[in-house]
């Protein structure tokens, strides 16, 4: 594994490859990035995987700062894996140039987190649009867990005819429910106990709602949330995976999105 922290060595080694896969994380490596690494490994093109904790995306400087690093063990891991590259860049080799793309925001970016994290997908947005300028990947492989990201920067690539194929890989869960997460570090033992209440009820409650349409009551939800532990609930809503419309009759494809927080961790997931 070769490891780069400029986009210049790293770039005239990615020259002499037939092409990359790409794997963009923020490092506190869990199974889902492992997940993603295993299918990226599968293209038998060379895989790159990135580590940078990107300021831009934060909304709130506590909240960067309190992100789980762990860059140590991660490089450990990504040894074991047998990648090909890491890139580690620094602030500047990444925003020390302009991009030739401006970035596309699709107007879905002002609904669910978007509405509740100021700036946050811009901050998404301008990150991935620098690295896929300086990697040119062939695939980027993406998390289902975190959907309206994976299709922000679908349309961000359809609109701008990037040549780079986004690969949808599924959320990887831990046994007790909960969608693995860099932040789940940051939970004590009550509370992995809460987040994975919170998974099974809401996980029931497609179900039930799937039956019967009546049941999706949101206040009510949102109240039974914070019964089991929720502090805040940033949105709990309904949407079809693939229009991103609201869907009227539950009858239909769709998949819960929801954010909350316990106590000052934020978790997001959807089922
Ligand atoms: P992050 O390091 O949180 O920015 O995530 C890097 C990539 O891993 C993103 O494409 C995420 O969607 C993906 N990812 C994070 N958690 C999971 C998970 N539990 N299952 C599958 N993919 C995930």
């Amino acid at each position: 594994m070769k490891i780069f922290k400029d986009k210049h060595t790293l770039q005239k080694e990615i020259l002499k490859t037939k092409g990359i896969s790409f794997v963009p994380t923020m490092g506190g490596l869990h199974e889902g990035h492992i997940s993603l690494i295993k299918q990226s490994k599968k293209t038998k093109l060379k895989t790159l995987v990135s580590i940078f904790v990107n300021p831009k995306q934060f909304n709130k400087k506590s909240d960067f700062k309190s992100y789980p690093r762990n860059t140590k063990k991660d490089i450990k891991q990504l040894k074991k894996l047998k990648i090909n590259y890491l890139y580690i860049p620094t602030f500047k080799d990444i925003y020390g140039f302009k991009p030739k793309k401006k970035v596309f925001l699709d107007k879905f970016s002002k609904k669910l987190c978007g509405k509740f994290r100021k700036g946050h997908f811009e901050g998404v947005l301008n990150v991935v649009n620098r690295f896929i300028e300086i990697i040119k990947p062939r695939y980027i492989f993406l998390g289902k867990k975190d959907y309206q990201q994976l299709y922000l920067i679908k349309k961000h690539i359809e609109k701008r005819k990037i040549k780079s194929k986004i690969v949808e890989c599924k959320t990887i869960r831990e046994n007790n429910g909960i969608a693995c997460s860099s932040r789940n570090s940051n939970l004590n033992k009550n509370q992995i106990k809460i987040a994975s209440n919170i998974f099974y009820y809401l996980r029931n409650l497609k179900k039930k709602i799937k039956k019967n349409n009546n049941l999706f009551k949101v206040n009510k939800i949102k109240e039974d949330l914070r019964n089991l532990g929720a502090t805040k609930i940033d949105y709990l809503e309904n949407y079809n995976t693939k229009s991103f419309k609201k869907i009227k009759k539950l009858n239909k494809k769709f998949n819960l999105f929801f954010a909350y927080y316990i106590k000052n961790t934020r978790l997001i997931d959807n089922i």
